[in-house]
């Protein structure tokens, strides 16, 4: 499938619709307006890829509503060369967006189908994520910590202590928390042991799961 100027139009007004909803970071914007969403999606849902919406993908899971990945990413403060760990891959969609920004991403998936596909997929784009794992986001990725941010794409019953040990000080860790509803929560490492946190508003994700299949 192509990119045509068509669908850039359609991004721009999607761009327009998350600013109107409240986001300010350009460079958020930009990458938005880049990137083609629709080559991220299965093709019968393709038609839809520029409202902003969620839509199911491969294995029961979802891409993310546009205005969740930029509310997300616009908490990391995602700056040029940083490090930064996302817990649920997915369509690579958000993993697409770090990239867009300028950051080292490292990407990890514990659903081995949606894994391979978008390992597959992304460098036909040419995003390049510095690594892309297998493997259970609970634990992190303790040997390329600390990390400068870490986003969570799933909903997590419970906050991982190894993720907010493997934050440099400074380092933000944004994580949807809860069951059913999540409240979107930022923690800020602000020394060896301190985190302050903050609660900002509900949002719905599909849940972080512990055991693989
Ligand atoms: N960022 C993705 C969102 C995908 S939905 C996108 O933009 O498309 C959440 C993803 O988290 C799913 O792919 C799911 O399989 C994955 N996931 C759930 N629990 C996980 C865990 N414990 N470790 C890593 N990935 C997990």
């Amino acid at each position: 499938m192509k990119d045509t100027h068509k669908h850039q139009g359609l991004r721009n007004q999607l761009v327009k619709i998350i600013s109107d909803k409240g986001i300010t970071d350009k460079n958020v914007l930009k990458a938005i307006a880049a990137i083609p969403r629709h080559l991220f999606m299965d093709s019968s849902f393709a038609d839809f890829a520029y409202q902003d919406k969620a839509f199911p993908i491969a294995a029961d899971q979802t891409i993310s509503q546009p205005y969740t990945v930029a509310f997300q990413t616009q908490l990391l403060e995602v700056k040029n060369n940083h490090k930064i760990l996302e817990i649920g891959t997915g369509s690579g969609y958000q993993t697409a967006v770090l990239l867009e920004m300028g950051a080292k991403v490292y990407t990890i998936e514990r659903q081995m189908e949606l894994f391979k596909k978008t390992k597959l997929f992304l460098p036909k784009l040419r995003y390049k994520p510095k690594n892309m794992i297998f493997g259970d986001g609970y634990k992190g990725l303790p040997e390329e910590a600390p990390f400068d941010g870490i986003i969570v794409t799933a909903g997590a019953p419970t906050v991982p202590n190894a993720l907010l040990a493997q934050l440099k000080i400074g380092g933000k860790l944004v994580i949807p928390v809860g069951d059913e509803d999540q409240i979107m929560t930022l923690f800020i490492r602000t020394s060896e042991k301190d985190f302050e946190k903050h609660e900002l508003g509900k949002f719905r994700f599909v849940p972080m799961l512990k055991e693989k299949n």
